[in-house]
């Protein structure tokens, strides 16, 4: 038969699926010996069966009461016992935390009769009358639904008729009447009676923590977290212990280290005289917990002791609530403790040199995304005082403007070099121009999914989003927050690592990790734990590393951050700026003469190019790739010429010969779909002499660095393969050439000559492809785009935020590799690429080879390196680490 509640005893920390993360570690904590009232545990399947069928599973009423005599045996005194009560607190606690999304009612058994006694046998009338009244409140709007505004404004009525700046002016007398209001405001709301019965009081209870599970805001949270909708919650029925019965009595919040830096010593929170809701609800100021070693030096030494104790047994950051009950200590609540990325990386190095854990367990409890965010600069908190607000941090990176209110004004501002912050509810695809003129978003409302946050990712913008404190005003442009107005033009800074705003223009501090990948020097603290994560993770990662780059200047840096050679040299890059005319004259030759000449003008500067980046990354190898993108993108604006020239005739001017001539090729080069037109192999195949200037340049460049006495390491990559006959074609192009200028120069040219797989069809006849080629390259971000049908430079603004909320994706399948689809198509060109040509090298190249997660799955289907940009080289070597344990 099912079983829906477990005893404190009986349960355990590998139980927080049945029993929730809270439940599972009181039960834990209370099986170590530690001071936790007892009590029990009703588990998630009992929730999910009373919301599955909107009723309480049959056994469960018996379940329950048989628990509490339990209870009420060991405590030797009943459940609201009317001379000398036992009273319960009722309390949510889920499989993941969800910080104050679901209900908590404290002081069940309190009734007309049992206050008396708790007068009584706590000596203190005015606490058993403030517990009723809090109970009446708790229970009144949790339970019983009534507005808790309402109870707020009879309290705030009765404090200003007494003069009362706060519930300690309130004397047992206005107490005592505000049970009385308390209980009528309820009937008058709700037609029902308070429950006197304490029996009846903890069933509603607990299906009313249950019926919480899916109140808005819970199912909110969810979402922004990504936490299944079907989990349901468990329901911690506990012995109340009471920190507000007097000055020998307190509650606070604790952290085993400084979760902030990771800093070894306890550090924590404590209010003298107060419940723990008193301490989250910030009513009153806590004061810092050295303070309770001045207060009850007795219960803080064991406090320390405890905390040792969990720290030693979780093996890691804990955090904890507790209660000190008349001098008693009572441990409320602990669980591993989040922390910044930071603290992450030196709590794991420290508890490596203490002995707590191994190497690998370190490894595991660092990541890719924590060392991204340190490798952005900071802004100096120490310097800044209080953040206004604080919001989700959506895009990391700390930044520094003025306030402005709509896209627009973001333009304007920024035009005249102006840095400014653009401060939205939120944002539509209409902000786009304003969030690429912004420094920084800023919106105050939506989650990590929200188009602000997903675009300002994209673009690598620091975006603070959901910042719900915030008031933003557009029409007034401005926003308030508690008592402040920023008008439009005041400088605010913003740090999306932190999801933090500040007034003013925070002092920015360079970021140390940085500065270890620059120059390799690992020194003390943060950095030398970073330095041993990746020694760690380099030694046991079986993923190679490699880096896109395409000038030295990046390749040089790639290499510095660790970079085992080039995975994708976009040649394009090469292309612009002043050579871009030189294009254009290739693109518009009407004879082979005219051409060549063009593409001889080209041939010394590409060459140079490539001259330069072997050098940088002498000894290892460079994939080069050949040209992709579509031809059109060299030549001017179609409609901007069209207009040049209506401009011109309407002057009366004659209409300039070489405009014409553009606008003439434009026209005839024009596409609609460009992303799938003639770029990529196809141009090389088109274009007469395209590939073989491009192969010269490479051929020559190596040439030259091997008569330099270098080592350098071509590789010849050829872009949007859809056919093995294309590859074929080009290869014998290449492989010409290659052999010409091997001749020409007495210098033997070897280069490899691999493709790219970034089309569906390329995938599906990999293992044809892989009879032409020596190497394949995944391009992810073709191969997304035409597999899901997404435009990759559309979609991401237009529509994928509803798709996000939706819950169509979770993540773009832009920035993490869709498993399902995209990796399918990996897996099979990966098996057929490797049947056909046994040890054949596979890379991929597109932008999932800097991300975490993908870095996950190219590492478990058998890549043998990825590639991203030069400042995503520390966090892939990080994370091919953490994949290999
Ligand atoms: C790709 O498509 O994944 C790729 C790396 O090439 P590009 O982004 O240049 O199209
Ligand atoms: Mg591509």
């Amino acid at each position: 038969m099912d079983r829906y509640v477990y005893a404190f005893t009986e349960g355990g920390r590998d139980m927080a699926d049945l029993l929730g993360g809270k439940g599972a570690n009181l039960a834990e904590m209370t099986r170590m010996g530690l001071p936790v009232p007892p009590g029990f545990t009703v588990t998630t399947e009992a929730c999910r069966a009373f919301l599955a069928t909107g009723t309480e599973p049959d056994s469960l009423a018996r379940e329950i009461s048989d628990h509490l005599t339990a209870l009420e045996e060991a405590a030797g005194r009943r459940l609201g016992q009317p001379d000398d009560p036992l009273l319960l607190s009722v309390r949510s606690g889920a499989r993941f935390s969800m910080p104050g999304m679901m209900e908590t009612i404290l002081d069940i058994g309190l009734n007309d009769e049992s206050v008396l006694g708790l007068a009584k046998t706590s000596g203190n009338e005015r606490f058993a009358w403030d517990s009723y009244r809090r109970l009446l409140q708790m229970f009144g709007s949790t339970v019983m639904g009534v507005d808790s505004a309402l109870f707020e404004t009879v309290m705030a009525r009765l404090k200003e008729a007494r003069g009362a700046v706060d519930d300690l002016g309130l004397d047992t007398a206005d107490l005592a009447g505000l049970v009385e209001a308390y209980k009528e405001l309820i009937r008058q709301e709700t037609g029902e009676y308070f429950p006197q019965s304490p029996a009846e009081q903890l069933r509603q209870a607990v299906l009313a923590v249950f019926e919480s599970w899916n109140g808005e805001r819970a199912r909110l949270y969810r979402r922004r977290e990504h936490i299944p909708d079907d989990l349901g919650t468990a329901v911690n029925v506990q012995t109340m212990v009471f920190g507000n019965l007097g000055p020998e009595s307190g509650s606070g919040v604790a952290f085993t280290r400084d979760p902030a830096t990771g800093a070894r010593g306890v550090y924590g929170d404590y209010l003298p005289n107060a419940q723990g809701e008193d301490v989250v609800a910030g009513i009153r100021n806590t004061v810092p917990l050295d303070e309770l070693g001045r207060l009850n030096p007795e219960a803080f030494a064991q406090l320390g002791d405890h905390m040792r104790t969990l720290e030693t047994h979780y093996r890691d950051l804990c955090d904890i609530e507790f209660t000190i009950e008349r001098g008693r200590l009572w441990m409320l609540q602990t669980r591993v403790g989040k922390r910044t990325a930071e603290a992450a990386f030196a709590i794991a190095a420290e508890l490596v040199d203490e002995g707590l854990i191994t190497t690998e367990e370190g490894l595991a409890r660092v990541s890719g995304d924590g060392l991204a965010r340190l490798m952005f600069p900071r802004f100096d908190t120490s310097a800044v005082g209080d953040a206004l607000a604080h919001g989700i941090p959506a895009s990391p990176g700390a930044a520094v403007g003025a306030a402005v209110f709509d896209s627009a004004e973001a333009v304007r501002r920024a035009a005249t070099g102006e840095k400014v912050v653009l401060v939205r509810q939120e944002t539509t695809p209409d902000d786009l121009p304003g969030m690429v003129a912004a420094q920084a978003v800023l919106t105050s409302r939506g989650g990590k999914t929200s188009h602000a946050a997903v675009v300002a990712r994209g673009m690598g913008k620091v975006c603070v989003c959901g910042a719900e404190e915030i008031a933003v005003d557009p029409q007034e442009r401005r926003f308030t927050v508690g008592g402040t107005t920023v008008e439009e033009g005041t400088v605010v800074s913003v740090d999306g690592s932190e999801g933090a705003v500040y007034a003013g223009a925070a002092p920015l501090v360079d970021s140390a990790v940085m500065r270890y990948f620059e120059t390799g020097e690992a020194s003390a603290g943060l950095v030398d734990a970073v330095d041993g994560a990746m020694r760690q993770a380099d030694g046991v990662r079986r993923l190679g590393v490699r880096a896109n780059a395409d000038t030295p200047e990046d390749a040089a840096r790639a290499r510095r951050f660790g970079a085992e050679g080039i995975g994708l040299c976009r040649t394009e890059h090469m292309f612009l700026g002043d050579r871009r005319q030189l294009v254009e004259a290739m693109i518009l030759a009407r004879t082979d003469t005219e051409r060549e000449r063009s593409l001889k003008a080209l041939l010394p500067l590409q060459r140079q190019d490539f001259i330069g980046i072997l050098e940088a990354m002498d000894g290892l190898p460079v994939t080069i790739r050949l040209l992709d993108p579509p031809l059109h993108e060299f030549l001017p604006d179609r409609t901007e010429l069209a207009v040049r020239l209506a401009a011109a005739e309407a002057h009366g001017s004659p209409p300039s010969t070489h405009d014409a001539e553009l606008l003439d090729a434009v026209n005839r080069m024009h596409e609609e779909n460009p992303m799938l037109g003639l770029r990529g192999v196809r141009l090389g195949l088109v274009a007469p002499g395209l590939v073989a200037m491009q192969v010269r340049a490479i051929a020559e460049a190596v040439v030259e660095r091997k008569r330099a006495g270098g080592d350098p390491r071509a590789e010849i990559m050829v872009p949007l393969i859809d056919t093995v006959e294309e590859l074929r074609l080009v290869r014998e192009e290449v492989e010409q050439v290659l052999a010409e200028v091997s001749t020409h120069s007495g210098v033997p040219v070897e280069c490899p000559i691999g493709t790219m797989i970034e089309l569906p069809r390329a995938a599906l006849t990999a293992g044809r492809i892989a009879e032409e080629a020596q190497f394949f390259s995944f391009g992810t971000n073709d191969l997304t785009q035409t597999t899901w049908g997404f435009s990759r430079d559309d979609v991401e603004a237009a529509f994928f935020s509803t798709y996000l909320d939706k819950g169509i994706f979770k993540v773009s399948p832009f920035e993490t590799i869709d498993r399902d689809g995209v990796g399918r198509l990996v897996q099979i060109a990966v098996a057929e690429g490797r049947a056909a040509r046994p040890g054949l090298k596979i890379g991929v190249c597109g932008e999932h080879g800097g991300d975490p997660d993908s870095v996950h799955y190219f590492h478990a289907v058998g890549l043998d390196y990825v590639s991203c940009s030069p400042f995503r080289v520390p966090v892939a070597r990080l994370e091919a680490g953490r994949a290999a344990l």
